[in-house]
């Protein structure tokens, strides 16, 4: 039998806004447990909330930049359950009229272009945390009422790839708009998926389950995958899927019922009696519209038409706003029409750098005058491109500048014929078996000729140069 997965994600972002949603409490992470609270966000008896414009303004942000419509007239409500890291007993939240609703996001996945939709947008407030020791239980409020924007997706995700895909993408708009740090390691993005399975060209979806507790978009597929074999193989087995909540265990790779999942009249929604509704007019709208940035798939096209990159290489270099605006900076700076040569170093050698350092471009601090000046060297063929790849190695250890590190070194190519003669013809001396072997048609004995001509200069030699020289030497004689 041959199943299809349906995947839905409902994705969560604190929004990095200096105070809380509905109170002036500061937001920043990492104080002092419970130190960042007051009467409105512990839920004091006779407090009343005040919504934050800032997180208004940030949440039609992103729903616009996910092509959402953005509801004119919208409002809060109550989601009641009990649990200790609430102190309220409720969650402000949005049910039935969410900030916006209907839009979409691209995605590319094995080389195919797909189009997610995306459900609703809605706006509130973030949970305690519980912080579990060995017996007992403690409670920080500090992210009690830190504005939260919970971005739902269609179910049209296929497959634990596409899911990553979706994660990466909506990430990167999130950022890009700045209005979310987005790090799953502080929980300030996080992700629940909802996953079922069913037969390959049936309509009707599958009884579905909601996995938590991934905290990298890695953990996500992995744990898509494990739920999908899981579902498929209770199926085969004539075994109904139960619909319930489960939690994905990074140590075992496996996913472990938590509870039968509650479905929306457990939690006795209602309009939140202490925040009037709110009406978000078109020329509010339109303001907040005109504030959006260049997206990452708007720079990538411009990356392609513009600097003549690859659409892989430009993915790689827009992903991120800070390493694209570097590169942009660089190929800026480099004052040549064809743009290739400071590109290939922009994601050749500079981007290994960053890889093997496990960091991003940017934090290697190479300023865009020094890589420029690198390349205009290598370009010039006044050092060779192996050579280069070194000096770069030592501008990031060092942070010196590549002018200092080659005039240090003595790296200057020797390129002038007259001083690469006598070395070529020592060479060729103490090699006559391998100029005879040229001279009887095995080719390869050129190379190993110029190599050893690079030995004997020290690497200095311009290999180009060299080969010049010897290819004329032995057709002449
Ligand atoms: P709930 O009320 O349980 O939260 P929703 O209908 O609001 O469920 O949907 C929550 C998420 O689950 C959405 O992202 C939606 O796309 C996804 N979803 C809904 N039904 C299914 C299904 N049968 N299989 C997979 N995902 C689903
Ligand atoms: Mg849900
Ligand atoms: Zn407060």
């Amino acid at each position: 039998m041959v199943y299809e997965a349906i995947i839905g994600l409902e994705v969560h972002v604190h929004l990095n806004t200096k105070t809380k949603a509905f109170c002036g409490c500061s937001t920043e992470f990492g104080q002092e447990p419970n130190s960042q609270v007051c009467p409105v966000c512990l839920g004091f008896p006779g407090s009343l909330p005040v919504l934050n414009k800032i997180a208004l303004d940030y949440a039609v942000k992103v729903a616009l930049a996910l092509n959402c419509k953005v509801q004119e007239y919208s409002k809060f409500d109550r989601k009641n359950y009990f649990y200790p890291d609430l102190p309220k007993n409720y969650q402000i939240s949005q049910y039935d009229l969410p900030i916006a609703k209907n839009g979409f996001l691209d995605i590319e996945c094995n080389g195919k272009n797909k189009r997610i939709g995306i459900r609703r947008v809605h706006l509130e407030e973030d949970a305690g945390k519980l912080i579990h020791k060995e017996d007992i239980s403690l409670v920080d409020f500090n992210r009690t009422g830190i504005p939260l924007l919970e971005i739902v997706s269609e179910p049209q995700i296929n497959s634990p790839q596409e899911a990553y895909e979706y994660l990466t993408s909506l990430k990167s708009i999130v950022e890009y708009l700045e209005v979310s740090d987005c790090d799953m390691e502080k929980g300030s993005l996080r992700c629940d998926a909802n996953v079922s399975v069913r037969k390959e060209d049936t309509q009707e979806l599958g009884v579905k389950t909601e996995v938590k507790n991934m905290n990298s978009f890695k953990a996500v597929k992995e744990a898509l995958g494990f739920e999908i074999e899981r579902q498929i193989e209770l199926l085969n087995k004539g075994k109904p899927i139960i619909q319930e909540t489960r939690l994905w265990d990074a140590k075992v790779l496996k996913t472990f019922s938590l509870r039968t999942k509650e479905e929306a009249q457990d939690y006795r929604y209602f309009p939140e009696p202490d925040l009037p509704p709110f009406v978000i007019n078109q020329d509010k709208i339109e303001e907040i519209r005109k504030t959006l940035p260049e997206l990452p798939q708007e720079k990538l096209w411009r990356f392609v038409r513009d600097y003549g990159l690859s659409k892989y290489d430009a993915k790689i270099l827009v992903f991120l706003k800070k390493n694209a605006d570097y590169a942009e900076d660089c190929i800026k700076a480099y004052a040549h029409t064809d743009k290739k040569p400071i590109v290939n170093w922009l994601i050749g050698p500079l981007l290994s750098e960053a890889n093997s350092r496990n960091c991003d471009l940017t934090d290697l601090k190479v300023s865009t005058k020094d890589l420029v000046e690198l390349v205009n060297f290598v370009e010039n063929q006044q050092i060779s491109h192996l050579t280069a790849k070194s000096v770069l190695t030592e501008m990031v250890d060092t942070k010196k500048s590549p002018v200092a590190i080659i005039q240090e070194k003595n790296l200057i190519q020797i390129s002038d014929a007259d001083s690469l003669n006598n070395v070529v013809e020592e060479v060729l001396k103490e090699n006559s078996s391998s100029v005879n072997d040229y001279k009887t048609g095995k080719s390869n004995a050129l190379m190993f000729l110029v190599g050893q001509v690079m030995r004997k200069s020290g690497g200095r030699a311009n290999p180009k140069i060299v080969q010049e020289i010897l290819k004329r030497r032995l057709t002449d004689a």
